[in-house]
């Protein structure tokens, strides 16, 4: 045993993704322009290069990028302008998750922190109008990794203002390249998590999607400033996307895979909009439209009726393994102090 990894996937795969965006604008499409994955096989104990994942992404909203989506992530237009669109890449994607024998039960996505999938991915498929793919209803989030194996948990005192300069500073790895642009990032956070595993720590998943949370039946007042602030832009788009980040304790089973803890459905029945997800209160507090809501046209399903109290009472006291404790973690995994440090990470 002593040679094994803890952790219970044959493969980790590492995903980061580069989206579109504007300076000081968080009320944008944002669609992603670059995916990449990294492998690390639990068995070899191995980063496994040679199988690395990365293509860029033809944006399709907003085709040009910013002069300050350029500077940040250090993607050119050229590359962008001969690439392919994302349903293309997905594909690609896929065909070469089969061509290396990455089943979907056998291997986890370990991201920096939720916004990769909960975020990115979803937005992503949104906009194509196809629910997210059930592989994404699972993950590891590095950082809170890391949080827990942090000396009494003093996370916030680590030297560095984000999350790579403390876990570069913390486990003496260097960062090589732009810490945002997703292969530099992922290739990062690949050794980071190879060091935590080669320490013996336990890496499994902690976060899934789900269509609901308690902490969503609280109104939320929105920041008038919301567009220029990434906190409450966060929490914005926590109520306008269909599914929630949920912080989990086990991975999906055979017979549980990728179905949701909320609902108990599977990924192409919980789509997140049956449970009174598009709170008419956010959208009626907008002083204008949202460009975000309305490219994904997440602004006109909602019909604005109250909660229904009863569903609401079962919830509460159902017999499943949601548990008030989880919410609460859950409204802290989208308002996450530690995200502020990401501003502009796209
Ligand atoms: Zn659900």
């Amino acid at each position: 045993m002593s040679n094994r990894y803890r952790c219970p996937f044959e493969n980790l795969l590492i995903l980061d993704f580069n989206t579109t965006c504007e300076q000081n604008n968080y009320d944008y499409p944002s669609e992603i322009i670059q995916m990449n994955v990294t492998v690390i096989n639990i068995r070899d104990k191995m980063i496994r290069e040679d199988q690395t994942f990365n293509r860029f992404v033809r944006p399709v909203i907003n085709p040009v990028l910013s002069d300050y989506c350029v500077r940040l992530t250090g993607i050119d237009q050229n590359s962008i302008n001969t690439a392919d669109v994302f349903p293309v890449v997905y594909d690609q994607f896929v065909a070469w998750l089969r061509e290396h024998n990455f089943q979907e039960k056998t291997f986890a996505f370990v991201c920096e922190d939720h916004q990769t999938i909960w975020l990115n991915a979803q937005y992503q498929f949104l906009l194509l109008d196809r629910s997210i793919p059930a592989i994404f209803r699972q993950w590891i989030n590095i950082t809170t990794v890391l949080q827990y194996l942090i000396p009494e948990r003093n996370y916030d005192n680590l030297p560095g203002e984000t999350f790579v300069n403390k876990a570069s500073n913390f486990y003496n790895i260097e960062f090589i390249g732009n810490s945002h642009n997703a292969m530099d990032k992922s290739s990062f956070l690949a050794k980071l998590t190879k060091r935590i595993l080669d320490d013996n720590n336990l890496v499994s998943v902690n976060r899934s999607l789900r269509c609901n949370v308690n902490s969503r039946r609280v109104p939320l007042n929105v920041d008038p400033n919301w567009r220029t602030t990434f906190q409450s832009a966060m929490l914005v788009f926590g109520r306008m996307l269909p599914l929630v980040p949920a912080v989990v304790y086990t991975y999906f089973t055979d017979d549980d895979y990728a179905k949701c803890q909320y609902c108990k459905n599977g990924p192409d029945v919980c789509l997140g909009v049956v449970h009174e997800q598009y709170p008419y209160e956010v959208y009626e507090q907008l002083v204008e439209p949202s460009v975000f809501a309305s490219a994904a046209r997440l602004d006109i399903d909602f019909n604005g009726e109250e909660e229904d109290e009863v569903e609401d009472e079962e919830d509460v006291n159902g017999q499943d393994d949601v548990n008030d404790e989880d919410d609460v973690d859950d409204e802290d995994d989208v308002d996450d102090k530690d995200d502020v440090n990401d501003e502009d990470k796209d």
